[in-house]
């Protein structure tokens, strides 16, 4: 069996385990990065079709994501202006009411209250994390404003009866509030793009750091001595002073640690889920259904945009909502298929059913995502939060999901990446 010496091992080669590889290399240390799947980015995922970037996983970008922008303007990738949605007008809705805007208020206040780098120190913690994120809607605001708010606030934290109030405060205070992502005060949170897309980043980085990225080598365990780390992987052992986990917590909670992981870190990976979608991209010769007027599609189960732009081919990309997600899943793919084409047919005439390409992914069946973003459930800030951050001895933790700003975001997963390079190579014990 091979082993290989690092000062660092990064497990993961999404945007977080690429970054944090890619900084400690410019610090001058040694790393490898063990990836478990045949390509690097991990919830970035895109291609490109003839003239079109169709991507499938993370992209947008926005106001106060410097961290990533500025990697990006580091990679030579500009940062444009999201005309995607913006061209989608007034397609979009008129904007919130007043009583929206009044309960986005309301829930944004209750999230200030939450700090980011100690949610559970939060004024009432125990109480705010004791309780579900609908509980609150429903006591707040009458039934059919909690209902739209709770659909609203599902695009990106799941529903919300299975999350915490506290993280869902958290979430929102980390995000710029809900008036920040919605884009109430100034551009939205999703107001710009990455030229080329998004999954460019972790592309670029993977040039840059070239064969210290292995592929299709998946981690299985961690063994930690006085010395350091090894990492057992089907591409042989890596040793290394430092390990960088650049994993999701459900996903890091499933290696092998020798010695076993603290029990409260380990309640916590069993308390923080992680949800996913099916994403779609139906691609056409000609963007027929701008005749129409129709740029964007609406149901019970998708929501599809036009990707607009001139370019070849015409495309359509969108989510299905998640639990249309987990029923479809079960069909074949034909029958699935054929039922997302049926469904926005229904919308935009029966051109519609003979794309010339259909591609789609469902996170939670990628064995090495298992979902687009984690959140954590009643009880797990308060009883395990700070687990979340702090390193394990010579392992430390570097994903979206453990940002205090920008969680969730690839924005988080760049700020993460770098505190855990600064705490290993500030730290005393530096390689
Ligand atoms: C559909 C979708 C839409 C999104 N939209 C946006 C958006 O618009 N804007 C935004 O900022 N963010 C968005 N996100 C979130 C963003 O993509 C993620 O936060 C970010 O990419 C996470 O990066 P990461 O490096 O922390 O984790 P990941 O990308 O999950 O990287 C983890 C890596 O580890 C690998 N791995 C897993 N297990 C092992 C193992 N045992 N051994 C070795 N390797 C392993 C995986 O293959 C993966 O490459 C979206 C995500 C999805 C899925």
């Amino acid at each position: 069996m091979t082993e290989i010496d690092a000062d660092v091992l990064v497990v993961g080669a999404g945007i977080a385990g690429l970054t944090a590889a890619w900084r400690l290399t410019q610090a001058g240390r040694s790393v490898v990065v063990l990836e478990a799947n045949d390509r690097v980015g991990g919830r970035l995922y895109g291609f490109d079709v003839a003239e079109r970037a169709v991507q499938l996983g993370g992209r947008w970008t926005g106001p106060g994501q410097d961290r990533v922008k500025g990697l990006a303007a580091e990679l030579g990738i500009a940062v444009l202006a999201n005309t995607v949605f913006s061209d989608l007008g007034k397609e979009r809705g008129d904007g919130p009411s007043d009583k929206m805007r009044a309960a986005v208020r309301k829930l944004d206040a209750l999230a200030r209250t939450v700090p980011l780098e100690s949610p559970w120190t939060a004024p009432d913690a125990e109480a705010l994390d004791s309780q579900t994120l609908a509980s609150w809607l429903a006591a707040s605001f009458g039934p059919d404003l909690a209902a739209v708010l709770g659909d609203i606030l599902s695009g990106f934290l799941p529903k919300a009866g299975d999350v915490s109030l506290l993280h869902a405060a958290f979430y929102l205070h980390s995000n710029g509030g809900l008036a920040g992502i919605l884009g109430l005060d100034g551009p939205a949170h999703d107001s710009e793009m990455f030229e080329g897309g998004a999954h460019r980043l972790p592309q670029r980085l993977a040039e840059r750091l070239g064969g210290r990225v292995r592929l299709e080598s998946p981690v299985t365990a961690l063994i930690q001595d006085d010395e350091g780390v090894r990492a057992e992987s089907r591409a042989g052992d890596v040793r290394a002073r430092h390990a960088i986990v650049a994993l999701p917590p459900t996903l890091a909670g499933r290696l092998i640690y020798e010695p076993a992981l603290p029990p409260a870190r380990d309640y916590l990976t069993q308390r923080m889920p992680i949800r996913g979608k099916i994403v779609v991209a139906l691609l056409y010769d000609s963007p027929f259904w701008r005749e129409a007027g129709k740029r964007l599609v609406e149901t019970a189960t998708v929501m599809l945009w036009d990707e607009g732009g001139e370019q070849s081919p015409a495309a359509l990309s969108g989510l299905v909502s998640i639990d249309a997600s987990r029923r479809l899943w079960l069909l074949p793919e034909e029958e699935r298929r054929a039922a997302i084409l049926a469904d926005v047919a229904a919308h935009l005439g029966p051109q519609t059913l003979a794309p010339t390409a259909y591609h789609e992914i469902y996170w939670a069946a990628q064995p090495w995502s298992r979902g687009c973003n984690s959140f954590m459930t009643t009880g797990a800030w308060t009883a395990w939060g700070d687990t979340l951050r702090a390193p394990v001895g010579r392992i430390h933790w570097a994903c979206a999901e453990v940002s205090a700003r920008f969680v969730g975001q690839m924005d988080g997963a760049v700020g993460a990446a770098e505190a855990a390079v600064e705490a290993i190579c500030g730290g005393p014990s530096g390689p």
